[in-house]
């Protein structure tokens, strides 16, 4: 067993109210500089929708991610041979245009403009090359048209489902849609570090946090290609990729990351799991249908005493230890199992999981479980759909999911207002594998928990982790500091 550390995150979709606060707050703290003016490390996408850069999720374009080859998982644009024949037209890089152009505009215009009959207007003019454009995309363009034709229907979740399930979700009076922020996901099994040539990416040791040196990235930009999620992104003024650092200087004081600390839903949990790094190969080569369990499986208990053992052996400090063992993202993932991977199918093991939206399921007119909500198998957005993005395609750990939501609605519901026979919303926890208490608990953590119990954030004391390998102090008095630079340096 090698037991390393990870923070790790969970956003609750039935609370994101698309307010796009978290994508501002990251924007104005980390990409409001020249050369990202395009990059947004937090978006929020409307699903159904074609998200940004548009089509991020196509594979068969991009090439991101991991297959499965004689046993293993392989990186699916290539290994080195690959990546040397790629390294001055890579194919499967997005352009500007799938992200957006980004624009400012021409206000001096409103002072400048001369006496006239018309009002004057600001004209949109490019942020790259000052020059006048019409505006034709931008971050989130597709916002809030979950039901339209023209954006969600190029959604490429929707292959998966049959003509009549497409038609269905099209229909006007079925129309549903959720909102589904992005960040980058830390990953346990990163397709962007494995593919640089440079060795420029790597995951930190104490907690997992996966960083681009500004010094030894090259600009090969193959880790673009190689995010399925399309997470990294390239500064075209410093040459650089940069990407999402989950706010790391802010994590080593113990403050939340901007995006979870702004979170206007409170829809963001973050906290420390413990995993078993021997097993991660094994995990990510499994098929598809048993990703989701399989990366449950390389998450270990931080209360088992052999856990903590091997933990302390391999170098984790009591404070990780202690924040693991109050961590909300072990409840919703391993305990309650319902906090979900997005595509797992693509096996770079992501470490931010989603509560799947109920909304979709729940908002019509009484019928079904207990008679007040919609029952899942009347649910507005097909189960297969939502599978695709949660399940990688099983329905089953799905379903079991929305089961869980369900009942603790059905016995919040009985428990509150007292409308609902005990024995209705007994018999949904029951069919859910749900206790009482448990159903209690998932509500309070759900809608009641406060800052520090949504966010449990461990000492790192990052001094510790750097003093082996910083410069001697110069000692004027006594003794003598490192005589030799520590190896590796
Ligand atoms: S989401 Fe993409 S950029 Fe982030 S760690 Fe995973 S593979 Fe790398
Ligand atoms: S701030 Fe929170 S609620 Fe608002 S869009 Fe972002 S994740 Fe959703």
């Amino acid at each position: 067993m090698n037991v390393r550390a990870q923070i790790s995150s969970v956003f609750h979709l039935d609370k994101c109210i698309g307010c796009h606060t978290c994508s501002v707050a990251c924007k104005n703290q980390w990409t409001d500089r020249r050369g990202v003016e395009y990059a947004w490390w937090n978006d929020v996408e409307t699903k159904p929708g074609a998200g940004y850069p548009v089509l991020w999720e196509d594979q068969e374009k991009y090439r991101g991610g991991w297959t499965v080859e004689g046993g293993r998982p392989a990186l699916r644009q290539g290994g080195p041979g690959a990546t040397l024949a790629r390294l001055f037209h890579n194919p499967a890089l997005p352009v500007l245009k799938d992200y957006y152009e980004p624009f400012t505009y021409r206000y001096q215009d409103l002072f400048d403009a001369p006496a006239g009959d018309d009002q004057p207007t600001a004209r949109p003019i490019s942020l790259l090359d000052g020059r006048p454009i019409d505006i034709e995309s931008g971050p989130n363009w597709d916002d809030d048209l979950g039901g339209s034709p023209v954006y969600a229907a190029q959604d490429p979740g929707l292959a998966r489902l049959t003509a009549a399930e497409r038609e269905q979700l099209f229909e006007v009076e079925r129309l549903a849609f959720f909102y589904l922020p992005r960040i980058c996901n830390h990953c346990l099994n990163p397709a962007c570090v494995a593919a640089c040539p440079s060795g420029a990416i790597y995951k930190r040791g104490e907690d997992g946090v996966v960083l681009v040196s500004q010094d030894k990235c090259r600009s090969w930009r193959m880790c673009i290609s190689a995010c399925p999620y399309k997470k990294v992104y390239y500064n075209w003024s410093t040459g650089k990729s940069e990407k999402c650092i989950l706010c790391y200087p802010r994590l080593e004081v113990g403050e939340a990351p901007a995006c979870f600390h702004t979170c206007v839903g409170r829809i963001r949990y973050l906290g420390v799991l413990l995993y078993d790094a021997d097993r991660l190969a094994a995990a990510a080569s499994r098929p598809d249908a048993e990703l989701v369990e399989a990366q449950r499986e390389v998450l270990l208990d931080p209360a088992d005493p052999a856990v903590a053992a091997e933990a302390r052996a391999s170098g984790v400090s009591e404070q990780v230890l202690e924040a693991a063992r109050r961590s909300p993202v072990w409840r919703f993932v391993k305990e309650w199992g319902l906090a979900l991977p997005l595509h797992a199918e693509w096996r770079t093991l992501p470490m931010l999981f989603y509560v799947p939206p109920l909304l979709p399921a729940l908002a019509g007119p009484a019928e079904g479980d207990g008679g007040f909500f919609t029952s899942l198998e009347r649910a507005r957005l097909p189960l297969r759909y939502l599978a695709g993005l949660f399940g990688a395609g099983n329905t089953e750990v799905v379903e079991a999911a929305y089961r869980k939501l369900i009942a603790v609605r059905l016995h919040r519901r009985a428990a509150q207002v007292g409308d609902l026979p005990p024995a209705a919303a007994a018999g949904a926890l029951a069919a859910a594998g749900l206790t009482p208490r448990q159903a209690d608990e998932i509500y309070r953590l759900t809608a009641l928990a406060s800052m520090p119990e949504r966010v449990v954030i461990p000492g790192l004391a990052r001094e510790e982790q750097t003093e082996p390998t910083a410069d001697p102090q110069r000692q004027y008095a006594a003794g003598f500091g490192f005589l030799r630079p520590p190896v590796g340096r």
